[in-house]
């Protein structure tokens, strides 16, 4: 390929099987594999087991696989992954990089009352920093990311330190007479779809978690260590989760991890205008007709219909699939211009 080496991904959640949003992400996710002539893996994130559903794992794999979607490695399980977990951990303790915090939800909003601040725009507030300087004699709960600690090692680099994706910008802040040339945590990155995207990582998010208080792994650390750890070069998925970009982006640099590329692909919308998704009870992906189903999809991509499937017919004939698929393929490629 003249795109050189390229391995992508689809990781979904198993908290119930594929519904019409999930599918958009994965067949993006194949497309761009299959236009780059990469290789696509199927990652089960199974790490928070309250929210998983029994069989929701096999359930997502033959919903895949009835619409030709197959992953080119054997399929992993971040339930059986814990020791990379734990060992990524441990780097980012060693170099006081994570910091044990012993606050509870109760504790945090009562730091935000006492500093009279009030954040309107996030549901989770952004953590306020107390257990940054010590645990105030209260027991350890959970892992967060030394945030602070790490833009002040960036700032010893040169802004460059974070590659030409993701560079912590310099500000100028006047505080009385003074001038002084601040770091400030606003990170820049390029989204191959949604352009250049920007977020300041202390005042929406803060000292985000690693390990939950109940003992679970963070999404943050367990996508990071196996995005690296699976070679994963270019990350296609839904738009709800571009905002935890830069979280990966500044784990990846402290970890010393390579970054991927970063494409977001388009949300579907309930005709209420919430957001498709498992809490709002969308339906299961009806993969019986598996051409229907893509072709849904395929418009939510923003790719014309492909043209065997119009109409599509109910009992399409086995290599319509295939067809469909090559025929998206190459509307992915002129989309992203993708080499061929
Ligand atoms: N497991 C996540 C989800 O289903 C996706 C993680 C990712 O693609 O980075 O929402």
């Amino acid at each position: 390929s003249s795109s050189g080496h390229y391995v992508g991904r689809f990781a979904p959640s198993p908290t119930g099987p594929l519904h019409a949003g999930s599918l958009v992400a994965a067949l993006a996710s194949w497309l761009d594999a299959r236009a780059h002539q990469g290789q696509w893996l199927i990652r089960i994130e199974d790490i928070d087991p309250p929210r998983c559903q029994v069989g929701a794992d096999q359930e997502i794999l033959r919903q895949l696989a009835a619409c030709g979607l197959h992953s080119d490695a054997p399929v992993v399980w971040q339930s059986q992954r814990h020791a990379l977990y734990e060992q990524a951990l441990q780097q980012l303790q060693n170099c006081q990089l994570a910091y044990p915090c012993g606050c509870t939800r109760k504790d945090i909003e009562a730091a935000w009352q006492a500093q009279g601040l009030t954040h309107e725009r996030h549901v989770e507030r952004p953590y306020p920093g107390t257990c940054r300087s010590g645990l105030h004699g209260k027991p350890a709960r959970a892992w967060r990311f030394a945030l602070e600690q790490q833009i002040a090692d960036l700032h010893q680099y040169s802004p460059r330190a974070l590659s030409n994706q993701a560079q912590a910008a310099t500000q100028t802040i006047a505080i009385g007479q003074q001038q002084l040339e601040c770091n400030a945590p606003v990170l820049h990155w390029l989204d191959r779809r949604l352009g250049a995207q920007q977020q300041n990582v202390q005042t929406s998010v803060g000292d985000f978690v690693l390990r939950r208080a109940d003992g679970l792994w963070a999404y943050q650390l367990a996508v990071v260590v196996d995005d690296a750890n699976q070679g994963i070069t270019d990350v296609v998925r839904g738009e709800d989760l571009a905002d935890n970009t830069p979280r990966q982006l500044l784990l990846q640099h402290a970890l010393g991890l390579p970054q991927p590329r970063y494409l977001h692909t388009p949300l579907v919308f309930m005709e209420s205008g919430e957001k498709l998704s498992k809490q709002h009870g969308a339906p299961a992906v009806d993969v019986s007709q598996p051409l229907r189903a893509l072709s849904d999809a395929a418009i939510q991509l923003g790719l014309p219909q492909a043209p065997m499937t119009a109409p599509v017919h109910d009992e399409s004939p086995a290599s319509a699939l295939p067809l469909a698929l090559s025929f998206w393929v190459n509307c992915w490629r002129q989309t992203y211009n993708i080499a061929p």
